[in-house]
């Protein structure tokens, strides 16, 4: 037998309703605040994550899926969803029809992580991304969405809010950094000492435990902000505090990616005993530059579905079912089959879930399957049915029958349907 491979999952045909149910809350909750979807490639070359992503980042170093393909380019499984988002954004010239851009995706993406920790290697991403708009109320239209996207999914979340700052003010962050680690070197892992002399920033998201406690006195971010986006901040907190949506500054968030400037934010579940961030966004106002396209502020989250789906689960969260089957038809002989198989072919056709044997069955075990696949009626037909024209419709939840015009099946139904029938799950 072969195995389905470490860090991945199926999702089984008696859960799929449930992403379903997300996706499409995900997908409403986006058409709402105007943004289109734009759907990229699951694979890229390589270099675009090298020079999007950042070299110094735990993604490109350990976790992405790289190998070169029979032509030796080297391609890698999108390890996050904005690179290739950004990459298509230049190379089909976006800017040059209606800015700002918004647009979302759902994705899966791919890191070669330790699945260990709860992670998987392969996931699904929503994220959204807003391209050409410079002011901090576009990084609260972005927040805004994830937080009504979150509270409609029934999730309890509270907001983090820092400010990353820009190139200019982050020299002197960095600075002020090396100062401080200067004399706690040694107690660095091996990564963060590399980190020290690349990156510094870096350090602030190691995951190792001696890391975290020598970060706790670190500098904060928040006093190293230049004017500009000292006052991009300040505006950001006003429009958050009009909707309704509260926050927390925490000065260390900084987030797993290197494309980050200004306003970077968590969502972090509030249920009790689950912690974690459920959505990580930000703004990144050079990643497009830095890929070769004309300098275009961007900001945008990513939110993993598989953990939104767990942390629904935890906090008792109940997804309503799909749509139950409305009509089984059970068959007797041969020629009923027949006639049975165009009717539920026509009901189908007329907007009716009607299902009928597949295994040759009798009589009662097709009521048995009607009853475990969870059918709302069921009718039986026979050499009377046919030659009469009329069969009787058993609802299986009362067991109560009534006569009905084999013609008038599927306008029956979808009467019943909209009283408010066939509400079984
Ligand atoms: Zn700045
Ligand atoms: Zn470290």
């Amino acid at each position: 037998m072969i195995n389905i491979p470490k860090g991945t999952k199926d999702v089984l045909p008696e859960e799929s309703f449930r992403w379903h149910y997300v996706e499409r809350l995900a997908r409403e909750t986006a058409g709402q605040y105007c943004l289109k979807e734009i759907r990229t490639p699951t694979f890229e070359h390589t270099e675009l994550f090298l020079r999007g992503v950042g070299e110094t980042t735990d993604v490109v170093n350990k976790e992405m899926y790289t190998f070169l393909d029979k032509a030796e380019r080297s391609i890698t499984l999108k390890p996050e969803g904005t690179a290739g988002v950004a990459r298509s954004y230049i190379e089909n010239g976006l800017h040059n029809g209606a800015m700002p851009l918004k647009m979302y995706y759902i994705t899966p993406v791919f890191r070669y992580e330790n699945p260990q920790k709860g992670r998987l290697r392969e996931h699904h991403q929503f994220g959204v991304e807003i391209y050409g708009g410079n002011g901090a109320d576009t990084d609260a239209e972005v927040i805004s969405l994830a937080h009504t996207l979150l509270t409609r999914l029934g999730l309890s979340v509270g907001l983090h809010l820092n400010s990353m700052g820009c190139p200019t003010c982050r020299g002197g962050y960095n600075e002020a950094l090396r100062a401080y680690f200067s004399d706690k070197l040694e107690k660095l892992c091996p990564t963060c000492r590399v980190r020290y002399e690349k990156n510094p920033l870096r350090i602030l998201d190691c995951k190792e435990e001696g890391c975290k406690a020598l970060c706790k006195d670190a500098p904060k971010i928040t006093e190293y902000l230049c004017e500009d986006c000292k006052a991009h901040f300040e505006k950001l907190k006003p429009l958050l505090d009009d909707i309704g949506i509260s926050y927390e500054v925490d000065p260390y968030i900084v987030r797993g990616l290197d494309y980050y400037t200004r306003t970077v934010f968590e969502f972090v579940t509030t249920a009790l005993g689950s912690q974690g961030t459920v959505c990580g966004g930000g703004r990144y106002d050079n990643l497009i530059s830095s890929l070769g396209g004309q300098p275009t502020p961007g900001v945008g989250f990513g939110m993993g579905i598989e953990r939104i789906l767990m942390l629904m689960d935890e906090s008792g969260v109940v997804i309503p079912p799909e749509e139950p089957v409305a009509l089984y038809v059970a068959t007797m002989g041969e020629e009923a089959y027949r006639r049975g198989f165009s009717l539920v072919t026509k009901l189908r056709a007329e907007g009716v879930k009607a299902e009928l044997d597949h295994a040759g069955r009798g009589v009662k075990a097709q009521f048995k399957y009607a009853d475990k696949i969870g059918a709302v009626y069921v009718v039986a037909l026979g050499e009377n049915e046919i030659s009469s024209g009329v069969c009787v419709l058993k609802d299986m939840a009362t067991g109560v029958g009534k006569e009905v015009a084999i013609d008038r099946l599927a306008e029956e139904i979808l009467q019943s349907r909209a009283e408010g029938k066939g509400e079984r799950g």
